[in-house]
């Protein structure tokens, strides 16, 4: 039986040649057959000409997923098979820079990037957590959790589909089991050396901010090598379970301090200390808003020798990007004032509609008010185990800057 087919406007067409996964339903002029949601569609131009092959959702602004721009290429198991083996063989490379081994906490499948769009895999240990994000995914969860089961054998795979994007595309939040044994309430994992608990049911994302991993190696690293380390101050901003906390402790310098706005957050930040051998005394750790706790040490004359901003996301669509510029100007401002000259500032942005350029503009606008200098040490982004397709400029999320102040 033919696929039902979806034609594309002729001057839409032109689109296809860059390959961008998403076909909008703007670029739809009409369909050949009656394709239910998360059916594979073909794509064809006006004149019949095939331009590509994905899955169906009339709920969505994006009504089209594309899979293969391949006429040959079907849509089959073997075909999902493929792509998960692609992205799993991947990560041998894009785990070449981890500092202790093979590391046993990192995203296996990153979505659209590894060509299979809307569906994030990461692994904790012996699980996998997954994120349907799309409809066709969803529908084809188990298909996929039987054939990761195959591929890889984990003790279990947990799926954590309690994501906003999903009523998008007309879904409403899952979680719950998918294949083998639960996850305990909570999971160890190796990063780089370092021991941290993850939560795979509660935590934020799959459980945590895998994204940062290779971040939070380069704050160790600095600080091993810096022969003032025993002299620093490190406050770290938004630091949900300790990531950049613990890497910090590690290098040895005399206090950190951490500020959430989460107390569950900070609860496991502090098991997460006692977890790699560091006293309680040696972390500080505050249940706050940042925007307000920053404000309290400019007024109490309080200065810091390293500071990590990483906040949440805070432009979730195109009309919030102004006030999200406006909320990471008042952080980084706060931040230069804070930092005592040749102080380092490392700073962060996962708002996708938040670019590099953009958000190198912020941090300027906040250095100049300031009335301070600042060089760029090193431009940051996600890890590797985070590829970005070249094809899908979205996958670039997270930009961050190392600066030194004066
Ligand atoms: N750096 C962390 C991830 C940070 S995620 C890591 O490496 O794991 C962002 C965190 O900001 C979340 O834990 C959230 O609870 C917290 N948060 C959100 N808004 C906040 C605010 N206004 N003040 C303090 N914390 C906030």
């Amino acid at each position: 039986m033919a696929e039902p087919t979806v034609l594309i406007r002729q001057d839409r067409e032109k689109m296809f040649e860059k390959r961008h996964p998403w076909v909008f339903s703007g670029a739809v002029r009409s369909m050949e057959g009656s394709p239910a949601d998360g059916d594979i569609v073909t794509l064809r131009g006006e004149s019949g000409a095939f331009l590509g092959r994905g899955y169906w959702n009339h709920h969505s602004q994006i009504n089209v997923h594309v899979l293969t721009w391949d006429e040959g290429q079907n849509i089959d198991d073997e075909f999902w098979r493929a792509r998960l083996q692609r992205s799993i063989s991947g990560r041998a490379v894009e785990n070449a820079q981890h500092q202790s081994g093979a590391p046993n906490a990192y995203r296996l499948v990153n979505a659209e990037n590894d060509g299979v769009p809307g569906l994030v895999v990461d692994r904790y240990g012996d699980w996998l957590v997954i994120q349907a994000l799309t409809f066709g995914i969803d529908r084809r969860k188990q298909l996929i959790a039987k054939l990761l089961m195959e591929l890889l054998a984990p003790a279990g795979i947990y799926e954590r589909s309690d994501v906003d994007v999903r009523a998008k595309e007309g879904l409403s939040p899952n979680v719950g089991l998918l294949a083998g044994r639960k996850p305990p309430p909570m999971i160890e994992i190796d990063e780089n050396g370092r021991r941290f608990l993850v939560d795979v049911y509660n935590g934020h994302k799959t459980g945590f901010y895998l994204d940062q991993r290779e971040n939070r190696a380069l704050l160790g690293n600095w600080l091993r090598f810096d022969p003032e380390a025993g002299n620093r101050t490190v406050l770290n901003c938004f630091c949900y379970t300790g990531g950049f906390t613990v890497y910090a402790l590690d290098g040895m310098v005399k206090r950190v301090i951490s500020i959430d706005s989460s107390a569950e957050a900070i609860a496991l930040a502090r098991r997460n200390v006692a977890l790699n051998g560091f006293a309680a005394a040696e972390a500080d750790f505050v249940v706050g808003d940042v925007f307000n706790v920053l404000r309290e040490y400019r007024t109490a004359n309080q200065r810091f020798d390293v500071i990590v901003l990483d906040p949440p996301k805070f432009a979730q669509n195109q009309r919030q990007v102004e006030s999200a510029c406006r909320g990471y100007k008042d952080i980084n401002w706060l931040a230069f004032q804070l930092l005592k000259p040749g102080g380092m500032l490392m700073t962060f942005s996962c708002s996708g509609l938040v670019d590099a350029d953009l958000f190198q503009k912020v941090v300027f606008g906040a250095l100049v008010d300031a009335r301070r200098e600042a060089q760029i040490v090193a431009r940051l982004g996600a890890g590797a185990d985070h590829p970005v397709s070249l094809t899908f400029p979205e996958g670039a999320y997270l930009k961050g800057l190392l600066c030194r102040v004066w």
